[in-house]
């Protein structure tokens, strides 16, 4: 029995979303991480760019989202390869600027996919016209380890947060939560 859990991103429905959103979160409600409970059974995870779809300049940058994640101190690691747990880019309109798809058997994560949405205007330098390629897909592998957005008054500076702005390059970075999400299922 294989089950389809669709992720969808809900980073950055615009402004008044977010603002709305605020009102109704109490600061107090801030988690430190939220990890859904499943994991793939190894601590090294290829991610394949190899579709079509992937322009070679957005390569780079998610090279360094992999080493985000590589560099906080937990044994699983993200590596390119021909894995077939793909990144590939669609329009696919008003939404989420990218869509997780990911495969798991019981707690087993088994295939993890990202679309990113080509409806908007990406940039790789963090230039102030549009969403940062690097950033969002730190943000993205981040749910390939199945921590989930995180939408707290408190969670603003973190890499899981579910929003972004154009211009915005904070999720390139991890906060010392993500770090301790990823070591709390990798340890
Ligand atoms: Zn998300």
């Amino acid at each position: 029995m294989r089950n389809i859990l669709i992720l969808t991103c809900a980073i950055l429905l615009g402004v008044g979303g977010f603002l709305a959103l605020a009102i109704f979160v109490n600061p107090t409600d801030t988690l430190a991480y939220s990890y859904s409970g499943k994991k793939w059974n190894t601590t090294s995870v290829g991610v394949d760019v190899s579709d079509a779809s992937w322009p070679s300049s957005w390569i780079s940058p998610l090279a360094s989202a992999m080493s985000a994640w590589n560099g906080a101190s937990s044994p699983f690691t993200f590596s390119s390869s021909a894995s077939g747990h793909k990144f590939t880019r669609s329009n696919m309109g008003v939404g989420p600027l990218a869509v997780n798809t990911t495969s798991y058997i019981g707690s087993t994560i088994v295939d993890c996919d990202t679309n990113f949405n080509l409806y908007y205007s990406w940039s790789t330098s963090g230039s102030g016209c549009c969403y940062d390629v690097q950033s969002v897909a730190t943000h993205e592998l981040g749910h390939w380890l199945m921590l989930y957005d995180l939408y707290g008054g408190g969670d603003t500076e973190k890499t899981m947060y579910w929003s972004a702005t154009t211009g915005e390059t904070k999720k390139r970075s991890l906060h010392s939560d993500d770090i301790n999400g990823i070591n709390y299922i990798y340890p």
